[in-house]
């Protein structure tokens, strides 16, 4: 079954454009970006597991989880609404001041510049879960050593292997728009810029370096923390388990404990049996804020041409299997 979405074939068709690089090292992997990202991969996590227990003595106030949950949902919609359903899937049209806002928010989520994964989320479906996907747990073979080590894969290393994404040839489409190319490379002043809003906010609410230390702790490290693995996991757990009711040529899954906290995103399955779906949690009872958010955008005229599923749509996806297989 040919899975490739649309905005593959336009954008290798622009190929050969020469434009600026849209981040600071190019298509390296081994670039500034990447070692900065190491730092804010390595630093949030472990803050995560040594320091939660210390500080839950302590108390988080109602105000730093406050800003964790804003700052985490926020970011959280970014990748999903803006880097993933609309940058790399096109699955609606934006208007001007969504598209940039999108990329901000997006930004915002320490997951690397926009055209980046964007390129490499293209890559994972012209591929997925075969040779040339960036990241499926499968890569190491089907045993149960070489699927741990794949789920490991999949997780956070295959972002620094050398392998790399060319971003020419696979997000031209956001390197020609210089505001989008500027954003991708100012990588590193939103991930900054996301850093410092919850202390900034927590320093200025209580008047108080104390309240700025901890709102830093739990609004920006914890916050990142939690939105990396829960990001990932989508790659990793939902490449590896979960239910298979639609017809995919890869081991995506549908798993439901981490609808909420991905924003809808785990709908993975439904995903890669129709990828330019603005919404992905399409059965009944299946949590999909990123979709909700869609809609409401749509009604406030601020998105157009939202590509909803209809119910034939849905039916001529499904898996001619037992419908629950996992
Ligand atoms: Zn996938
Ligand atoms: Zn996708």
């Amino acid at each position: 079954m040919k899975s490739s979405p649309e905005v593959i074939e336009a954008a290798e068709a622009a190929d050969g454009q020469v434009l600026p690089p849209a981040t600071l090292g190019g298509d390296s992997k081994r670039s500034v970006e990447q070692i900065a990202l190491l730092l804010f991969i390595v630093v949030p996590f472990v803050a995560l597991v040594a320091a939660v227990p210390l500080a839950w003595g302590r108390g988080a106030s109602w105000l730093d989880l406050g800003l964790l949950v804003a700052m985490y949902f926020i970011g959280c919609h970014g990748i999903t609404i803006g880097f993933h359903r609309y940058f790399t899937h096109g699955s609606f049209k934006a208007k001007r001041p969504l598209r940039i806002a999108l990329a901000v928010a997006g930004s915002l989520a320490v997951e690397g510049p926009v055209v980046r994964w964007v390129a490499d989320h293209r890559k994972h479906h012209r591929f997925s879960d075969a040779e040339g996907d960036p990241h499926s747990p499968w890569r190491f073979g089907e045993t149960l050593p070489a699927l741990l080590k794949g789920l490991w894969w999949a997780h956070i290393a295959w972002m620094f292997d050398e392998e790399r994404t060319p971003q020419q040839k696979y997000a031209p489409d956001l390197i020609r728009d210089p505001a989008i190319r500027g954003i991708s490379r100012h990588f590193l002043s939103f991930t900054i810029l996301s850093l410092a809003i919850p202390p900034l906010v927590g320093g200025l609410v209580t008047m108080s370096w104390w309240g700025a230390a901890t709102a830093f702790f739990w609004g920006s490290l914890v916050r990142v923390a939690l939105l990396h693995h829960v990001t990932w996991s989508i790659n990793s757990i939902c490449h590896a388990v979960g239910k298979r009711p639609f017809k995919s040529r890869d081991k995506s899954g549908n798993v439901w404990w981490l609808a909420v906290l991905s924003c809808g995103e785990s709908w993975h399955n439904l995903h890669h049996a129709d990828p330019t779906s603005a919404r992905h949690g399409v059965m009944r009872g299946q949590i999909d804020s990123s979709a909700r958010l869609i809609r409401w955008f749509e009604l406030l005229g601020w998105a157009s041409d939202v590509r909803w599923p209809d119910a034939a749509r849905i039916e001529s996806r499904r898996s001619p299997a037992r419908a629950d297989a996992a």
